[in-house]
C-alpha cells in the first residue's frame, strides 16, 4: 500500500500523494443495546477499501482508547454461528467499550479471515469433511490467513487514532498495526466464553494460528 497517487504535476513530490490512505466519509449517531455509539464510514483510496467503526467517548482525552478490529464474519455475528467465536467477541468486545470513557469497535469486510464469503463456506464444507480451518484454507489455495491490516490503521488513524488498548488474542495483528504506525500500549485478552462447537476452531486457531489463547 505505499503506491501514492501521482496528481499529474511533475516528478517533484513523488510519494506525498495528496489524498490521505483512508478518510472519514459518513457519520452518524448508532444507539444499540450495548449503549450509544457514533457511527463511521471510512473509505480508502483503493476501489472497495471501506470499514465501519462505532465510537464513544472523546478519543482525544484520557488514556489510549479501548479498541477492537473485528473482521466481519457473516455466519457468526449475524446468524450466531457457534463454529467460530466472532460473535461471541463481537460481544465481549462491544460491552468491554460500553464501560469506558472512550473506545472504537473497527469492522472491517475481509470474510473468512480475507478469503471472501463464498470461499468461506467452501472451506467449512471441507471442514465437515475432516479437514481444520487452515488445512482447509490452504486445500483452497489460501494463505491460513489473508488479512492484512494496513487499512485498519489508516481507518484508526482517520479517526484521529495514533495510540490504543488493543481488545486481542492474535499477535500479528498488533505487530501489523504497530508497523502501519500504530501505538499498541496494551494487548487486553478478547477471551468470552464459548460454546463446545468452537473449541476445535479454537484449538487450531491457538495451535496453527499462533493466538494466545492460554
Ligand atoms: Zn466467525
Amino acid at each position: 500500500m505505499k503506491r501514492a497517487k501521482q496528481s499529474g504535476g511533475g516528478r517533484k513530490a513523488p510519494a506525498k500523494g495528496r489524498a490521505k490512505p483512508a478518510r472519514v466519509v459518513a457519520r452518524a449517531e448508532l444507539p444499540t443495546s450495548f449503549g450509544r455509539f457514533t457511527v463511521f464510514g471510512i473509505a480508502g483510496r483503493k476501489a472497495g477499501e471501506e470499514a465501519v467503526a462505532i465510537q464513544r467517548g472523546n478519543l482525544r482525552r484520557g488514556k489510549a482508547p479501548l479498541v477492537r478490529v473485528h473482521s466481519q464474519c457473516l455466519t457468526g455475528d449475524v446468524f450466531t454461528s457457534e463454529r467460530c467465536d466472532c460473535r461471541a467477541q463481537l460481544e465481549f468486545s462491544l460491552r468491554q467499550i460500553a464501560k469506558e470513557p472512550a473506545g472504537v469497535l473497527l469492522y472491517l469486510p475481509q470474510e473468512g479471515r480475507g478469503i471472501g464469503l463464498i470461499n468461506k463456506l467452501k472451506a467449512y464444507e471441507l471442514q465437515d469433511a475432516g479437514l481444520d480451518t487452515v488445512q482447509a484454507n490452504r486445500k483452497l489455495g489460501f494463505a491460513a490467513d489473508s488479512r492484512d491490516y494496513e487499512f485498519a490503521a489508516e481507518a484508526l488513524k482517520a479517526l484521529g487514532i495514533r495510540k490504543l488498548r488493543l481488545l486481542s488474542n492474535n499477535p500479528d495483528k498488533i505487530e501489523q498495526l504497530e508497523s502501519a504506525g500504530i501505538q499498541v500500549s496494551e494487548r487486553i485478552p478478547c477471551r468470552p466464553r464459548t460454546s463446545r462447537h468452537s473449541k476445535f476452531y479454537l484449538r487450531t486457531k491457538k495451535d496453527k494460528l499462533g493466538h494466545l489463547l492460554g
